[in-house]
Parts: structure tokens; C-alpha cells; sequence
């Protein structure tokens, strides 16, 4: 592997407050780290409840304003940031591989899955439009508005320092709410980006504001009085404990939570250019990004004769990995698969590894055994012969470990599935339509891909799971998006005129 070199300069991470950087004034600050080199490239602060005040009070005195401004020029700010993210895509895409650690080529694709969510949200004056009635009662007609709420925060992971807040805040903010954003304190540097260049298309001052920290700053978010909804996306212990606090005060919340997500590959995939095909998108999809995706495939279920041959296959391929700092060229290409994203992520992940040989599983690829000079990788493991109560199985590992559990059909497959706590993706590989169609109809899991491996819907849909992988009734973006950050009313008119029918003591009929 070729050594990367820290040519960084040292910086510290400020606050984006009211259109401009802001100085904590919490004295507790975190490191950045450069997952390919182990080097500390940034000190980011760790907001306490004063600093947390000052972003609402500012996203509050913004938000009057912001809810008046017509709909129409809200979105053509939109349009413009859309443009500005679009030329700025590979200084975005550079700034989530030297915190994150991914390789450039992913980090652009989530930059662009996260484009096509403020371009789904340029579109909102259409889809914030109320209904209206004429004549519901004499005289009377009724219609309906869909209104902003004020003040919305959103905290996110560390493993999409763009795409997942992009999830959010395009669509609150096209909705008329002023934001607060809370990234990872592992990957503030996008987000801190994203802020200035919304500024650049436009955005008034204090309607986007990012506050850096931990659990203090995210506590002091749960309890601000002002903050009217909260949006999650990260672990599921921390997504619940999201949710049960929200709710206990009343606030709109959305938790995604972790993930396990099963890939069924049938027997009918069994020429030599199916198991090619379905080993090239396992392979993409649980070593892609580290398997530091909350769609990754981390377990795939072989059904009857299907499992040699593509265990076989996978090892092979996995066998082949480039694995290499995301910015950097392995013989003139892009890594596959950059580092973990601390060294203490590292080191959980190759303990999962330690486990599933204990625990009896076969390992048929060792990730330990990848040896690198600096940083956090680790090479691509396979199990075979997983069992269900195995950890490597029950627990969500987050990193290059892919599981493989035989079953001998595809109902055995479904209940699995279905009896996993997890339930955000899943895939099925077939030829079948029948199986196909089975499989979308009896799975409970949110999102799920025939023949596509990482099934993310586009953003004019909603992402979601089910079960423990999300708390709370609304995915993110598309409608539901839309939904969750706009409240309801309807208005029943009445004119007064010569022929009014008098309101008396009785339930109103309206007739
Ligand atoms: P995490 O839960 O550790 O952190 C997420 C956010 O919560 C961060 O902003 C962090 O600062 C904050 N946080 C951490 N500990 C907290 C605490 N005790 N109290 C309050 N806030 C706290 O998650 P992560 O490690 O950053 O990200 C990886 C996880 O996110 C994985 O489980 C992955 O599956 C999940 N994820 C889910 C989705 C989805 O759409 N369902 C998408 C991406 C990531």
C-alpha cells in the first residue's frame, strides 16, 4: 500500500451561526482525524446548552421571515445551491475521504444522492399545496393548508457527512423552517461547506445553522423548548433513546436507526454469469465504503445448492480487493475500499472477526491478516456456515464482514429475515418473478431491491426502515419528508349572505 503523506494544515472547526463562522463558548473540543494516515488533522468544539441557545435563538428570530417568503423564491434559492453543490462536488467528495476515509468515487456518489434531494425539494411549492372544497355545506367551503413548523434540528452520522443531512434540511427549509444541524463530530468539515456555499445561493442569515458535539449538545437539542421537530439518523440504541426523549415532550421525531441487511441469492442464479453478477454486487455492496453503510449487505442467505458456488466466488473476488487511502491510486486506479473510520472502529470490527471464530463460523477470508504502515483499515472478511445466534450474525458489525447463513428455502429465507430486530434493506437475487414478487410481498423490511443490491430509493421517494432500524411513523424525504416537516390545518368558510343558515346548539351538519 502507498503511504499517504498529512500535507494538511491544522484547523479549527468554528460554528456556523447566522450565516458566518461562530466561536463555542464550551471549552471541550474534539479531534478530527485523518483515517488514512492515524494523523490529527482538526479540532472540532463540543457545544454545550449555552452554545446550543445561541443557533435556535438564531433559527428562531429567522424563521417569521422565512415562513413568509413565497414559496416559489424559497425554491430558487434551492436551485441555485443545487448548482453550487453540483461545481463544488469533488472539493465535497475531498473533504469526506480525509474525515471519513471512503474512497473519492463513493464519496461523489453520495454527494450527488444527496444533490438529488434538493433537487426533489425545489419542487416543494407544488407538493406543499392544500386542497379546497366549494359548497361542503350551503354557503360553506372548505380547504386545506400544509404549514411549516418553526425550528427544526437534525443529527447525524458520521458514515454520509453530506448525503444524510442533505436527507433533511433541503426539505425543512424548502418547507419554510430555519434548521439546525448537528453532523458527526467525526466528519464536521462537509457540513461546515455545505453551510457557506447555502449561503452563497442566498440563504438569509440564521435560517441553516450547524453546532458541533456530543451527547451534551445533542441533549441540549432533545430539550430546547423552541426546537419544534427533531430528525436522527445513526445507531439504534441512540435512535431510541432519541425517540423516547422527543416523545416524552411532545416533539415530531424521526430516528433511523443500525441495520442488518440480508442479500437471498436462489438457486436460479446459477449459470456462470449470474453468480459472477451476483458476487460483483455482494461484493460492492458489503465491502463498499468499508461496509460502513446502513445499506450495506452484511449477511447474505443462500438458498439450497446456491452457497459454494458463491462463496466461492465472493472469496475470490474479495480475495482481489484494492485497498488504499481514498484519495490515493492503486496501480493508476481508485482503491475499492478505503480505512475504518477510527482506530477504535477498527479494532471493534476485527474483534467481531476474533468472535465469529470462536463462536464456530468458518472463516473463508481474513480481513486481520491486510497489514498497512498508518491508518485504520482493515482487510475484507467472509464466514461461511453462519448460524443465527452467532454475534457476527445478531449484531451490527459496521465494517468489511460479510456473513453468509444457508437455508433450504425461500421461506426459511423470508422468516429469518422477518425474525431479525433489524429491517431497513434487503435483497433478492433471482430469475424468478414468482420468487420475486413472493419476497416483496412477505418481507418487513422497509426498502427492498430485486436484483439491486443496495436499494436506496431515489429522493422522491422515502428511506426508511422498519422494526428497530427506525422510530417513529415518517421516513426521510420524498412525501413523508415533506409530511413530517409541514403540519395540517383546515379551514371551513363561511360568508355571511341573505340566505346564511344560522350555527344553532346541535353538532354543526354544515348541510
Ligand atoms: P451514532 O449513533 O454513534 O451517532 C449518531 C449521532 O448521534 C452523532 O451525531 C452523535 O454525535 C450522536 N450521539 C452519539 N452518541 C450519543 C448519545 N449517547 N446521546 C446523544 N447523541 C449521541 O452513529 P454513528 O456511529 O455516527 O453512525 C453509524 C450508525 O448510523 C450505524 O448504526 C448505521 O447503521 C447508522 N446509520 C443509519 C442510517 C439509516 O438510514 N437508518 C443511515 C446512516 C447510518
Amino acid at each position: 500500500m502507498n503511504k499517504l503523506v498529512e500535507n494538511k494544515i491544522f484547523k479549527n472547526i468554528p460554528l456556523w451561526i447566522n450565516n458566518k463562522p461562530a466561536t463555542a463558548s464550551s471549552i471541550r473540543a474534539g479531534d478530527i482525524t485523518n483515517p488514512a494516515t492515524g494523523v490529527v488533522t482538526a479540532r472540532v468544539p463540543l457545544c454545550n446548552e449555552a452554545d446550543i441557545d445561541t443557533a435556535v435563538a438564531a433559527a428562531k428570530a429567522a424563521f417569521p421571515a422565512w415562513r413568509d417568503t413565497p414559496s416559489l423564491r424559497r425554491a430558487r434559492i434551492l436551485m441555485r445551491y443545487r448548482e453550487l453543490i453540483d461545481a463544488h462536488r469533488d472539493e465535497l467528495a475531498a473533504l469526506i475521504t480525509a474525515e471519513h476515509g471512503k474512497t473519492l468515487a463513493d464519496a461523489g456518489g453520495s454527494v450527488q444522492r444527496g444533490l438529488e434531494v434538493v433537487e426533489f425539494a425545489m419542487g416543494i411549492p407544488h407538493l406543499i399545496k392544500g386542497e379546497h372544497s366549494e359548497e361542503v355545506g350551503t354557503g360553506v367551503d372548505c380547504h386545506s393548508l400544509r404549514q411549516p413548523l418553526g425550528v427544526c434540528a437534525g443529527i447525524t452520522p458520521f458514515n454520509f457527512p453530506a448525503m444524510v443531512p442533505l436527507w433533511m434540511y433541503p426539505v425543512a427549509i424548502a418547507c419554510g423552517n430555519t434548521f439546525v444541524l448537528k453532523p458527526s463530530e467525526k466528519v464536521p468539515s462537509t457540513a461546515m461547506r455545505l453551510a457557506e456555499l447555502f449561503k452563497e445561493a442566498g440563504l438569509p442569515d440564521g435560517v441553516f445553522n450547524v453546532v458541533h458535539g456530543d451527547k451534551q449538545a445533542v441533549d441540549a437539542l432533545l430539550n430546547h423548548a423552541d426546537i419544534k421537530a427533531i430528525s436522527f439518523v445513526g445507531s439504534t440504541p441512540i435512535a431510541k433513546y432519541i425517540y423516547e426523549t422527543c416523545a416524552k415532550s411532545g416533539k415530531r421525531v424521526q430516528a433511523l436507526g443500525g441495520a442488518k441487511n440480508h442479500a437471498v441469492v436462489l438457486p436460479d442464479m446459477n449459470s456462470a454469469a449470474d453468480i459472477d453478477f451476483v458476487a460483483d454486487s455482494l461484493i460492492g455492496a458489503g465491502y463498499g465504503s468499508a461496509g460502513e453503510r446502513c445499506m450495506a449487505i452484511s449477511a447474505v442467505v443462500a438458498v439450497g445448492d446456491i452457497g459454494d458456488k458463491i462463496v466461492a466466488k465472493i472469496k475470490e473476488k474479495a480475495a482481489a480487493l484494492k485497498i488504499g487511502a481514498g484519495s490515493s491510486k492503486i496501480d493508476g486506479k481508485e482503491p475499492d475500499m478505503g480505512p475504518l473510520v477510527t482506530q477504535v472502529h477498527r479494532d471493534k470490527v476485527a474483534s467481531y472477526v476474533d468472535k465469529g471464530v470462536a463462536e464456530g463460523a468458518k472463516l473463508v477470508l481474513d480481513g486481520r491478516a491486510f497489514k498497512a504502515e498508518q491508518g485504520f483499515f482493515l482487510g475484507a472478511s467472509l464466514f461461511d456456515n453462519v448460524r443465527s445466534d452467532m454475534s457476527i450474525y445478531r449484531d451490527e458489525i459496521f465494517g468489511p464482514v460479510l456473513v453468509v447463513l444457508r437455508v433450504e428455502t425461500l421461506d426459511e429465507a423470508i422468516q429469518l429475515i422477518n425474525a431479525n430486530p433489524y429491517a431497513n434493506g434487503t435483497a433478492v437475487f433471482t430469475r424468478s418473478g414468482g420468487a420475486a414478487r413472493k419476497f416483496e410481498r412477505e418481507i418487513e423490511v422497509g426498502m427492498v431491491g430485486i436484483n439491486v443490491p443496495i436499494p436506496v430509493p431515489v429522493a422522491f421517494f422515502s428511506f426508511g426502515g422498519w422494526r428497530s432500524s427506525l422510530f417513529g411513523d415518517t421516513h426521510v424525504h420524498g412525501m413523508e419528508g415533506v409530511r413530517f416537516y409541514t403540519r395540517g390545518k383546515v379551514i371551513s368558510t363561511r360568508w355571511p349572505d341573505a340566505n346564511a343558515v344560522p350555527t344553532g346548539f346541535n353538532m354543526p351538519t354544515l348541510g
